[in-house]
């Protein structure tokens, strides 16, 4: 059993104990939080221990669930990481780039397993899409992740609260480095962007235009992915994602009529679409499976410290452009 300690059990952190207690090989240690009235309440609601400091909670752990706010990530990984602790830390990884490449040393260091929760790649309307087989090839993408007003997350700019998510989604699918990044964003309610729109564009000519919001009237997690003959469209918050594709009449599936048929000079064409069956998955358990998993195996986990360095790299490449130092 991998002993796990979770720290920070404000709204997140909460359901990470809930879902802990369900992963199999793992044995919930106890919990800690700054806030000791939360944690007493937290401790008292799953009948696990409260630990007094976060060192008393290393101590009693194998690894540790960091769901403390993202100011706080950094010292807290490069502490557990220094107790050689595996560690699985809420996303943003941390707030620099610099920070993030000392930690990728420490884990090794360590040899460590480290997770970061990037939990949308364990969105059940993204791995309906995935089990199908179907193969992304995207050369343009457009996401909108739109949030109402809400200070959690407040603490950091809206780029590494929301729009990181669509990064690692985009980065975990477009295979070619990014080399040019633009972007826009005002801050409006606090002293950081809270709205954003960047576009990204990549080597092999794969454009992302991405927007995030967290001043918005009304909720919106959405990616639409175009590649060549195809269209497909992922929603993360109604969990459903759908394939337009275009075929040929001798290529074309026979199991079902499709959409419509046109002319093209190429000759006639079929568009099909398919809605994949979407599976029954809690995304966070998922992830703290997938965590306890590369422990045992010794495997590296499906969201790395290279990945979360990799999304960060450009979400702060995308907050020089719209706050250039001068
Ligand atoms: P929250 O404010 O509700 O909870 C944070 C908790 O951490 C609080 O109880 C606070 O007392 C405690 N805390 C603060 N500093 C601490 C420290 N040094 N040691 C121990 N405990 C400490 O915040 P939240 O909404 O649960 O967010 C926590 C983290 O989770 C943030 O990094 C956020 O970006 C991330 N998050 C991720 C997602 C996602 O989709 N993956 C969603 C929400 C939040």
């Amino acid at each position: 059993m991998i002993k796990i300690g979770v720290t920070g059990v404000g709204h997140l952190g909460n359901i990470h104990v809930s879902q802990l207690l369900h992963v199999e090989g793992a044995e919930l240690s106890g919990v800690f939080d700054t806030d000791r009235a939360r944690g007493e309440d937290v401790a008292a609601k799953y009948s696990c221990r409260l630990f007094s400091s976060f060192d008393e909670l290393l101590e009693n752990s194998d690894a540790v669930d960091l769901v403390t706010p993202t100011p706080t990530h950094y010292e807290l990984t490069r502490k557990a990481l220094q107790h050689t602790k595996h560690v699985f830390v809420e996303k943003p990884l941390c707030q620099s780039v610099d920070e993030a490449k000392s930690l990728i040393s420490l884990a090794q260091e360590a040899e460590a397993v480290v997770q970061v929760g990037h939990v949308e790649r364990f969105n059940p309307a993204l791995i309906a899409l995935q089990e199908t087989g179907f193969k992304l090839e995207p050369m343009f993408i457009e996401a909108h992740r739109l949030a109402e007003w809400n200070p959690r997350g407040s603490d950091v700019s809206v780029i590494l609260d929301l729009m990181i998510h669509d990064l690692d989604i985009v980065l975990s699918m477009v295979d070619s480095e990014a080399w040019r990044v633009s972007a826009n964003g005002v801050a409006v309610v606090t002293s950081t962007p809270d709205i954003c729109n960047a576009r990204i564009e990549f080597h092999n000519g794969c454009v992302a235009n991405l927007t995030a919001s967290r001043i918005s009237m009304k909720r919106m997690r959405k990616m639409r992915i175009f590649q060549p003959d195809a269209y497909i469209t992922i929603d993360f918050l109604e969990k459903r994602s759908e394939i337009y594709s275009l075929h040929d009449a001798e290529t074309a599936p026979t199991d079902k009529p499709p959409l419509f048929k046109f002319e093209t000079a190429d000759g006639e064409k079929y568009l099909h679409v398919d809605a994949p069956p979407v599976p029954e998955v809690n995304s966070i358990r998922r992830e703290l499976e997938s965590f306890v998993k590369a422990i045992q195996t010794r495997s590296e986990p499906p969201v790395t410290l290279l990945d979360a360095y990799a999304s960060l790299t450009i979400a702060q490449d995308i907050l020089q452009k719209i706050q250039p130092v001068h």
